[in-house]
């Protein structure tokens, strides 16, 4: 209560008989962007966004409503990689009886085109949330002038001004390029999601979420890939077993790693892209992917003219309540360089509404944030990674480990191991992290990320019942110690 009086304070101060044109205006209608304008409608806001339409196949244009996720990121993503599973299913499939003795032919325009539509169909379920909602929809990019004016720059040029009480910025963030010669040549995930042609050769720059999940989905349809990073292994952030698992699965599955190695130029030629590396191999691809890295969309909103601060990746500063050092200017999602994850931003903008018009100063709870990345096989995780949790610990950190053969490689002959862990509390006895790189782990660890939320120790996982068949019973039935890891000590993982 004391924070909604502050805000108030602050805001209303010397304007309180003032009228705004509306209690909200929120610019990006992302995940972030729509969910705190449907939930501060709710509350009986006067409420307005902003957002550039969307061209369905070219990437000139960016924006659309439902923002990232919904129209080059998450969803399209998803769908690509449902697409790129088949080709392992279908060799499963073998073993279990089923005779493919006909050339199976893959149509990536099919599969370009009903993605294509679908998206389409949530751009426009996402409006008539919001128009439903009773928040009314510009078309037209958004750009702060004060603590309480927007200007918004419609489609033809003509410009529009707005009073309003509160902003929101929600504007996410936009994939970077590395500038080496011939950077040009490349493309980023936005071109990856719509090309007109499937590569046969890709290369793909980067270690991170989106490079190892466009590797499987172009491996999946059948082109020869190359993957290029700087560490040693692949998803730098997450617990270095799982990711050495990721790596023997990309490679399990036909991609060709090279770690340590970055790209140094990129020459155009009859044949394709001539990629030149930085150990000086050469190699011809198709298609050059960077997925290295998104920068936070802050350059076109005006926001440092407005006095808003940005930190120096140029992502806006806030605090715990996404309010920003200009009372009126909140922002939510990938645009604050939080966790930049479409749950996150959801749960950002809910709480921005809570605190804002709710009259409920509601922080976003960052704990136990659970998420995927979707090469294939999946990794999913939640909690601690070892590092982590070894670090400053104050007491031992016990680490159980499962790798096993999945049931159904036992028939289909795959060669591909799943890989569980947990890392528990030497004390408290309380689940601390919990990971899998395994088939269906994104399905599976939403139910842990539970477990963890209500506090579930070791005792209480092991005393569950399982569900037999499944990978998940592992994660009930892991009972001996893998390793024991001292207060102080460096963790111990055997790579
Ligand atoms: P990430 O931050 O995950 O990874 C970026 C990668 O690019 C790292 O491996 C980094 O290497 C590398 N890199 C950065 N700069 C260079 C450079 N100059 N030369 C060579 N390599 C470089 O970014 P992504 O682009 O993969 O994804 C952006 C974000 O989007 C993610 O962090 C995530 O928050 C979100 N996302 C989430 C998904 C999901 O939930 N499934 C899917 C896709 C994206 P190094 O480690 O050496 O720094």
């Amino acid at each position: 209560m004391a924070r909604k009086m502050l805000i108030d304070a602050e805001v209303s101060n010397s304007v309180e008989e003032e009228q705004y044109d509306f209690d909200l205006f929120v610019i990006g209608a992302g995940s972030g962007g729509v969910r705190a304008s449907r939930t501060s409608a709710a509350l009986g806001a006067k409420v307005a966004i902003c957002e550039l339409p969307f061209h369905p196949i070219s990437s000139e244009v960016i924006g659309g409503v439902g923002g990232t996720c919904v129209i080059r990121g998450c969803v399209p993503k998803k769908i690509l990689v449902y697409g790129a599973s088949f080709a392992g299913e279908f060799e499963d499939a073998r073993n279990f009886g089923w005779e493919l003795n006909e050339k199976i032919d893959f149509n990536w325009k099919k599969l370009l085109h009903n993605k294509t539509q679908e998206i389409l169909r949530l751009n426009g379920i996402y409006k008539r949330m919001l128009s439903n909602s009773g928040v009314k929809m510009f078309e037209g990019e958004g750009k702060v002038v004060g603590p309480h004016e927007v200007e918004l720059t419609q489609l033809d040029g003509t410009k529009l001004s707005f009073s309003t009480k509160h902003i929101l910025i929600a504007t996410g963030s936009r994939a970077q390029r590395v500038p080496i010669p011939g950077q040009e040549l490349a493309i980023t995930s936005d071109e990856a999601l719509s090309l007109e042609e499937l590569p046969k050769r890709a290369v793909v720059l980067g270690g991170g979420y989106i490079a190892v999940e466009f590797a499987s989905i172009w491996r999946g349809m059948g082109a020869t890939v190359d993957l290029f990073y700087r560490k040693e292994l692949p998803l730098r952030g997450f617990d270095d077993e799982m990711r050495n698992t990721v790596a023997r699965n990309l490679e399990g599955r036909g991609i060709k790693l090279h770690p340590g190695a970055t790209l140094k130029e990129l020459i155009k030629t009859d044949e394709g892209i001539r990629v030149i590396t930085d150990n000086g191999q050469e190699l011809m691809a198709d298609v050059v992917l960077f997925a290295t890295g998104r920068a936070p969309n802050t350059k076109r909103v005006n926001l440092q003219a407005a006095g808003v601060e940005l930190d120096r990746s140029g992502a806006v500063k806030v605090d715990e309540f996404s309010q920003t050092n200009i009372p009126s200017i909140w922002a939510v999602g990938d645009v604050t360089n939080r966790i930049n994850l479409t749950p996150v931003a959801l749960m950002e903008g809910s709480c921005f509404s809570k605190t804002v018009f709710g009259g409920q100063p509601t922080k976003p709870d960052y704990r136990d944030v659970p998420c995927a990345v979707f090469c294939i096989p999946p990794l999913s995780v939640v909690g601690l990674s070892e590092e982590q949790a070894v670090e400053g610990a104050k007491g031992d950190i016990v680490i159980f480990t499962s790798t096993f053969n999945p049931m159904k490689n036992t028939i289909s002959g795959r060669q591909e191991k799943t890989m569980m862990k947990l890392i528990v509390d030497g004390e408290t006895d309380k689940v601390l992290g919990a990971s899998m790189c395994g088939p269906d782990a994104a399905e599976i660890m939403q139910g842990i990320a539970i477990a963890m939320k209500c506090g579930a120790t070791k005792a209480q996982f092991d005393s569950t019942v399982g569900i037999h068949p499944s990978a998940a019973e592992e994660f009930v039935t892991m009972r001996t110690e893998t390793r024991r890891i001292a207060a102080g000590s460096k963790p111990k993982t055997n790579l």
